[in-house]
């Protein structure tokens, strides 16, 4: 078996390219890994190990093709709203259980021609909405490094594979917070690219002027080279920025000297875990001593984030969700049966009437198994926030709630222009990832309010735009991980990444493994 060190991308990329190990090694490696640990972690809703594995068999078979691709024979997992031809895409819903989409995601076709192997689907909350990963409808994702503890949402499951050394790769989507927040709880790095760095062509839609696809991964270096494949202008997603796509890996000199780093000290006052702090404060010690300058920034428009965030995402989310009503794909609820006569909608098969032929379900029926379809189908924090967000829209508080959000959501960003372009403008922005570690699973699930405040420090990312990253910066005193969130300009990934890169050079957080990896 692999050992614990040789579990970065570009370890076992080099060792397929040197030809130390064949690609079919590796992926049956990682797929017997995941046998072994997932049943107590509960990260992949579905593994494609034949999938994968004759795809190992074709990069070794004509391995003159695949040699030089970026992520040649390396194993990855894909966050359960990407879409996969082929392979079922759940969304961790029961709306959505038996989907199997027709189509890849444009995430999903750069990996392969990267020479990347797909491994399955990992567990995340419903249609992304959490920040636990206690609102998949498939059960929780347990935290590799304390199993009674959740891994942070909503791509748990991505963070938690990665933390347990199931695949060095995995995507998460993140719409406030949902890349970065489990891989700080789990303990690796989590990279939001800008908004239209990377296409969410094939993304299941949650909050569209929100979302963006990124990588989770060990180590900063690792998440370069996987922002190198997946960054691009797509035809497909017109938001998709057309900005050139430089060598990331080639900004990570570790070389910090005169960079500034802005600390909003006002907003880490604030109700942040007392070992978080010191953590935090410790890794900003470490920045200065290489040599980077911090300087003390306001945004003071910050307490607004949460409630605007909240605003947004659920208008956005009322409108996308609108679309699963039993007709076109996914679960349908036969009118008048219980819920035990339900079908899915055949199989998650478009549904097309027959040419010509008028509906024959009378509208009342109609309406019957439109409201059973979406009662029955979507979980609870889901609904909450299709009726939070349909209140939102609606006559008459549009204007009250909409509108003013978006109104604040530009005085936030204003903010973050201030800190990078004012006179005494900075490279990055650093604060927690999130304000405490991983709580235990079934703490904060009857109380959304107080989850929705974990996302505290993650929400402005997205409102504003803007790339950030969770690198390790250290442990409770319980050994729970902490993260260390650098947020940059827009479209400076290399930048922010050089940054994180030469922390993680001046530290050993990344490096020990959970208790559960053994060997
Ligand atoms: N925790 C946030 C929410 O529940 C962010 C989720 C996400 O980034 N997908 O909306």
């Amino acid at each position: 078996m692999t050992s614990r060190s040789e579990t970065t991308v570009r370890s076992v990329r080099d060792q397929i390219r040197s030809r130390a190990r064949s690609a079919s090694d590796v992926c049956r490696d990682a797929l017997a890994r995941i046998q072994a640990l997932d049943p107590q972690l509960h990260a992949f809703n579905t593994v494609v190990a034949a999938r994968a594995l004759a795809r190992a068999g074709e990069i070794d078979r004509s391995f003159d093709r695949w040699r030089d691709r970026p992520l040649v024979g390396v194993p990855v997992a894909l966050k359960d709203n990407m879409c996969t031809r082929g392979v079922r895409t759940t969304a961790s819903s029961r709306m959505l259980e038996h989907y199997v989409p027709p189509y890849d995601a444009t995430v999903v076709e750069r990996l392969e021609a990267a020479g990347a192997v797909i491994v399955g689907k990992t567990n995340c909350d419903e249609f992304s909405m959490g920040s636990s990963n206690e609102n998949s409808a498939f059960g929780p994702v347990h935290n590799p490094w304390a199993l009674d503890r959740i891994p942070g949402g909503t791509s748990g499951g991505s963070a938690a594979t990665v933390a347990a050394r199931l695949t060095p790769l995995a995507l998460g989507s993140d719409t406030g917070g949902s890349i970065r927040q489990p891989a700080s709880l789990c303990g690796v790095v989590g990279l939001k690219p800008t908004y239209g760095r990377v296409s969410r062509y094939g993304l299941i839609a949650f909050a569209s002027s929100l979302d963006q696809i990124g990588p989770i991964a060990r180590t900063v270096d690792d998440a370069a080279l996987a922002l190198g494949v997946l960054a691009g202008a797509d035809p497909r997603d017109a938001t998709s920025a057309p900005e050139p796509v430089p060598d990331y890996t080639a900004a990570l000199t570790g070389d910090v000297r005169g960079a500034r780093i802005g600390v909003p000290r006002a907003l880490l006052e604030q109700g942040v875990d007392a070992d978080v702090s010191r953590a935090i404060m410790a890794a900003l010690d470490t920045l200065a001593a290489r040599g980077a300058t911090l300087v003390d920034v306001l945004l003071p428009h910050a307490d607004y984030a949460i409630p605007v965030y909240y605003l947004v995402a659920t208008a956005e989310a009322s409108s996308n969700l609108a679309r699963y009503d039993g007709v076109r794909y996914g679960f349908r609820a036969a009118p008048g049966t219980r819920p035990s006569q339900d079908a899915p909608a055949s199989a998650g098969q478009a549904q097309h009437p027959a040419p010509g032929t008028a509906p024959s379900t009378p509208r009342s029926a109609l309406g019957t198994m439109y409201a059973q379809t979406r009662a029955r189908g979507f979980g609870p924090e889901v609904k909450r926030r299709i009726m939070l967000g349909t209140y939102v829209l609606s006559a008459g508080y549009y204007d009250a709630y909409y509108l003013k959000a978006q109104q604040v959501r530009t005085l936030i960003l204003r903010d973050y222009e201030e800190a990078f372009g004012g006179a005494n403008a900075v490279d990055a922005i650093a604060m927690p990832t999130s304000p405490t570690p991983a709580f235990k699973i079934g703490e904060r699930v009857d109380d959304p309010l107080q989850m929705y405040l974990a996302d505290v420090f993650t929400v402005s990312a997205n409102l504003t735009g803007l790339p950030a990253v969770s690198v390790p910066c250290g442990f409770t005193g319980g050994g729970l991980p902490i993260g260390l969130q650098l947020t940059g300009r827009r479209f400076d990934e290399a930048g922010l990444l050089r940054l994180a890169d030469a922390y993680q050079r001046e530290t050993e957080w990344w490096k020990p493994a959970p208790p559960i990896v053994k060997g």
